[in-house]
């Protein structure tokens, strides 16, 4: 479908940044949760604004901009509606060097994310949370406890509604933003009050030329522009992030953590407890965190020291990191069916969130892994399925690799390519009573299924379904 909403019924007010006395221009490319939020709030600062998406636009974001009487338009990029922008709003599945980027990038126009131009009309504390795993639990987490103690905060990035659209049309003083690395590839002014960059694995390397040292440096632009008023939390065992600290020579104030006690560490678990040393300091048993597992720690600590540099009583970080109620698809317990426990950890969606849930796992684990292959390398998850499992179910229409790779361990396998329901029965007659079965893929949901989410679903449906 193509359609071209040449709604321009509200008349473009007048703009300082304009040459010629005309409202300068602002091209929103992709009109998606971010760049529909985006479009909004350059309507309502009076730029002359057109939102431009190559797909079928979803209605609720065509209501949304109609409301705002934005014109659009959908299945197709019009160049000469387009290249006559001042500035692009580029959303960020779409990759840098796409034709029409590249063509703006030669014309001199600046692209940006949504998240640099929302950054520009808010005076807000930004607390921005990166990292190739933990983000949307560390995110979640964050904002559970700044809600609970009661501050105004906004949840935003790629998850929540979209900074831009909070900030035209809300007012918040906090806001949490989960950044990925494509948000951060365009963003250039903006800053961080808070930055927290919870580790750097290989991930998305399609995207950034094959080239590792391309995507480490697109994880720490989360750190310029930081100030010493700042903050940038991070995990203090990541060989990567400690090799790169050196290289940005970082202006903020730095928080690292660990998960024990050692020099220069400021939050870690010493005899059971979980000690923050700074700025203020605090302590819980480690016993009462709601989130299991080594990597939920570190989002944990990671939350509380975040969480600590906003001033919030330790009673309130104590009891939000004990109720929070976790976030759906990581780690996630479904049911137990006849002695056997079911967990949905269907977000694991590279090897190195698998290997943190297979080392999380209390009993012998039937693993279902498989799917859309990211050029994985699974040596990092041999000894963990060695040690902690008891039988592999291969869920994909191309299982080779898996076979290739396990299958000379010697465990009972269940090849699988036709479905979940398929999946979910093989592995509940490998797993013993007081076993469990565990969704954590290692790769991409796509041969198979919609997404993630739609993985993650099918599993709890089989699963409830026995
Ligand atoms: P992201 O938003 O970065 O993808 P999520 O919080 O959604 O991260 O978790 C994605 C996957 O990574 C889940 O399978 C989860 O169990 C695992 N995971 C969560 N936190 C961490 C961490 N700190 N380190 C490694 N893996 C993690």
């Amino acid at each position: 479908m193509e359609e071209i909403n040449n709604n321009r019924s509200i008349s473009s007010p007048r703009l300082q940044r304009g040459d010629g006395g005309e409202a300068a221009r602002i091209v929103v490319l992709g009109a998606g949760e971010s760049g529909a939020g985006a479009a909004v709030l350059a309507k309502v600062k009076g730029f002359d604004t057109f939102v431009s998406d190559m797909s079928v636009i979803k209605d609720k974001y065509k209501e949304l901009l109609d409301k705002y009487g934005i014109s659009w338009e959908e299945g197709r990029h019009t160049e000469e509606l387009i290249l006559n922008a001042d500035e692009v709003v580029k959303s960020p599945g779409i990759p840098n060097d796409a034709p029409l980027v590249l063509k703006l990038k030669e014309k001199g126009t600046p692209v940006i994310s949504e998240i640099e131009f929302a950054g520009r009309y808010t005076d807000a504390k930004m607390i921005c949370i990166t990292g190739s795993n933990g983000k949307t639990t560390t995110t979640s987490l964050i904002y559970h406890i700044f809600k609970s103690a009661g501050l105004n905060v906004g949840l935003a990035g790629n998850i929540g509604s979209s900074l831009a659209l909070q900030v035209a049309t809300e007012k918040h003083d906090y806001y949490i933003i989960e950044l990925s690395s494509f948000q951060l590839d365009n963003m250039y002014k903006f800053r961080a009050n808070i930055a927290v960059l919870m580790n750097i694995t290989p991930d998305h390397l399609d995207r950034y030329d094959h080239c590792m040292q391309n995507y480490v440096d697109a994880k720490f632009r989360i750190t310029q522009n930081q100030t010493p008023d700042d903050a940038f939390i991070y995990w203090n065992d990541d060989p990567i992030i400690k090799r790169e600290l050196a290289k940005h020579g970082l202006k903020a104030h730095l928080y690292p953590f660990a998960a024990v006690k050692k020099d220069g560490v400021i939050a870690y678990v010493e005899d059971g407890e979980v000690e923050i040393n700074e700025p203020i300091a605090f302590n819980m048993e480690q016993e009462e965190l709601a989130l299991r597992g080594t990597h939920n720690l570190y989002n944990s600590l990671a939350a509380g020291i975040s969480a600590n540099l906003a001033g919030i009583r330790k009673e309130y970080i104590r009891k939000a990191l004990s109720d929070f109620k976790g976030v759906e698809h990581r780690l996630e317990k479904v049911a137990t069916v006849r002695g056997v426990q079911f967990i949905n950890d269907s977000k694991a969606t590279n090897v190195n969130s698998c290997w943190y849930a297979l080392q999380s796992m209390t009993t012998k684990t039937v693993l279902i892994l498989g799917g859309k292959d990211k050029g994985n390398d699974y040596t990092e998850i041999e000894d963990l399925v060695r040690k902690n499992c008891s039988g592999l179910v291969y869920l994909g229409l191309h299982n080779e690799k898996l076979h290739e790779f396990f299958d000379r361990m010697g465990l009972p396998v269940a090849d699988v390519q036709t479905g979940m329901k398929d999946a979910v029965d093989a592995a509940f007659r490998l797993a013993k009573k007081g076993e469990t079965v565990l969704l954590s893929p290692c790769c991409a949901s796509f041969d198979l299924f919609k997404s993630y989410e739609d993985r993650g679903d099918q599993f709890k449906a089989c699963v409830r379904a026995l």
